[in-house]
């Protein structure tokens, strides 16, 4: 059976950016809209585990940072290794000067998502779970119907798509998404694990606050420490790790023999439980959740679509617009994907709630809005396919190269260790 329901703004999917969206239309004191969401809750599994300093500053603007902040690790720098020294490195300290947040924050997605939500709640929104859009139908009066699998029926004359990379929305309005530029990432370092997990001994030589990859011909595997749980006193550190294509295909559940089998391999030596090359063993005794995936990039070919698209009269018009991971995905290199989601979501809500105040709607401030917001998507992906090239021929071209040890001497300079920290921080584009 259908049931019918109206409001101007209908957010869809209620990850970190379709939050930020809806607690930034509160905070420009708009509140004729609703979230929707198609599961009922989220399990353990947390993919972003890092937010950069200009995504803290967008969060303050909305009254979440300090929250965030009193719960993560604050992650004072970057490094990658081989197994005897540093190469690539970024010091966030260097922020000072600029920010009242000069680090980056370790904390899980999952976390993130719940202290946005907590808000919402608090300031009087609740989303409605268990809902799936299926699909979109334009009316004569100018507004839109969103279809749910429910049967629920919902009018409205915004669509904000925040529903992920596999964008329902996006696809329902017939938009592209597809590689700017058509560069894959090296293949080398296409596939690749995630997981969270705790080692045998808490005592480990690892930095409390560092992010740490370590690199070995073609080979790259990241080491990030998180906060503890709420529930246990375990020290949890996320693992991540590129699999060749010649070590075979990806399991769909990464097990912890598998896992340990790689850090070995290509992991920090304190970190490896083989004694032949660690005086310490150490092994990971528990997997919280453990995920793969392919690195890819993509973007919508529009961010701002109207419906129906030729009619000229601004208030018999519905506007369509993508946010997040359904609008950009690009390699997780820097931890920036999460990031730019949220920052189209703080955006978007001041955009869109200036475009509401002005008269008939039709100040252009929409279309100034997607065109910003589509240029920072672009330089992300090409940041994000940089820091891959540099790892993957730091890895493919070792020793024999002159390429190989230019990057290792920069790695020393101190100018260059601030100039990453200040690309990764979105600083530069507040
Ligand atoms: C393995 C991995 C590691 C990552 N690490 C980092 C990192 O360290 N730092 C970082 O910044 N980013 C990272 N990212 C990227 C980050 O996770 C995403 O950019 C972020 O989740 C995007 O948020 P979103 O809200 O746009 O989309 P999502 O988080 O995908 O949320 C979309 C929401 O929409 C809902 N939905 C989908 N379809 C529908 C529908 N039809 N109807 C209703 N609801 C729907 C979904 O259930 C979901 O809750 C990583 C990504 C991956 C895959």
């Amino acid at each position: 059976m259908s049931t019918s329901e109206q409001t101007h703004v209908l957010i869809v999917g209620a990850g970190p950016t379709g939050l930020s969206t809806a607690l930034s239309l509160l905070n420009q004191g708009f509140h004729d809209f609703l979230i929707v969401e198609e599961t009922s809750s989220k399990g353990p599994a947390s993919r972003a585990i890092t937010i950069h300093a200009a995504t803290l500053e967008a969060l303050d603007s909305i009254h979440c940072a300090d929250p965030l902040v009193d719960l993560g690790i604050k992650g004072e720098g970057m490094e990658v290794s081989d197994r005897s020294s540093t190469f690539l490195a970024a010091t966030f300290s260097s922020l000072a000067p600029y920010t009242r947040f000069p680090f980056v924050l370790l904390l899980s997605q999952s976390t993130t998502e719940e202290v946005l939500e907590a808000r919402l709640l608090k300031l009087g929104v609740s989303i409605l779970k268990s809902e799936k859009v299926v699909g979109l139908k334009s009316k004569d009066d100018g507004s839109v119907q969103v279809l749910f699998e429910s049967g629920k029926v919902i009018s409205t004359r915004y669509v904000v798509g925040a529903d992920g990379a596999r964008s329902t929305i996006r696809h329902l309005v017939n938009i592209g998404f597809t590689d700017p530029d058509g560069m894959p990432v090296d293949e080398q370092l296409n596939q690749m694990i995630l997981a969270d997990v705790v080692f045998s001994s808490d005592s480990i030589v690892l930095p409390k606050n560092t992010v740490q990859g370590t690199t070995s011909a073609g080979r790259v595997f990241l080491t990030v420490p998180l906060p503890k749980s709420a529930e246990s006193d375990e020290s949890v550190y996320r693992i991540g790790f590129n699999v060749p294509i010649s070590s075979g295909p990806l399991p769909s559940s990464p097990s912890t023999v598998y896992l340990q089998q790689f850090l070995n391999d290509q992991g920090p030596v304190q970190l490896s439980s083989d004694p032949s090359i660690n005086p310490n063993p150490i092994y990971i005794s528990k997997t919280i959740w453990a995920t793969r995936f392919r690195t890819h990039a993509a973007i919508a070919d529009k961010f701002l679509v109207h419906i129906p698209p030729d009619i000229s009269d601004s208030t018999r018009r519905t506007a369509v617009i993508l946010v997040g991971d359904a609008a950009h995905i690009h390699a997780p290199a820097g931890g920036l994907g999460m990031n730019l989601g949220i920052r189209d979501g703080i955006d978007l809500g001041v955009a869109l709630s200036a475009h509401l105040k002005s008269p008939n709607e039709d100040n252009g401030v929409l279309e100034e809005y997607t065109s910003i917001r589509r240029r920072r998507a672009l330089s992300t992906i090409r940041l994000t396919k940089r820091i891959m090239y540099v790892i993957g021929a730091l890895g493919a071209t070792r020793f024999l190269n002159i390429s190989y040890w230019g990057i290792r001497l920069l790695a020393l300079i101190p100018f260059l260790r601030r100039l990453v920290a200040w690309n990764l921080s979105g600083l530069g584009n507040r």
